[in-house]
């Protein structure tokens, strides 16, 4: 039998909650609603990440472009994600919402530009 501790995340009141598997079965205690048994046994049995960093910039005045996620990446493919992002340049102008890496490795989530970026 395992048993882990998470604060739950999804909503200000940070609830304490305690995921228990036995053999498979999982068991949530201490969430104060239904959000939070979803929040446990995801980060337990699959956590993801937003990604939100910079990439390189080429042909602005910044060196740098803020860039996110559409969607949580798995926790375990952050460091390789953040290795691709940060060997990544782009050159401006660039539009918030321009795709700057598609389906990074292979997870299906695009990374997105965050801010608009003109000359
Ligand atoms: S369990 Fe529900 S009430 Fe508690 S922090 Fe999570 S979302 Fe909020």
């Amino acid at each position: 039998m395992t048993t882990k501790q998470y604060v739950c995340i999804v909503c200000p009141m940070s609830c304490s909650i305690e995921l228990t598997d036995d053999s498979g079965v999982l068991t949530v205690k201490g969430n104060t609603c239904k959000r939070g048994e979803e929040y446990a046994k995801n980060e337990y049995t699959d956590p993801k990440r937003m990604i939100t960093t910079t990439v390189g910039l080429r042909g602005s005045r910044l060196r740098c472009l803020p860039v996110i996620s559409r969607k949580a990446v798995p926790k375990k493919l952050l460091r390789d994600c953040m290795k691709q992002l940060y060997a990544t340049v782009v050159d401006a102008p660039v539009r918030q919402g321009d795709v700057i890496v598609a389906n990074i490795l292979g997870t299906g989530v695009d990374i997105i530009a965050a801010r608009s970026i003109t000359l």
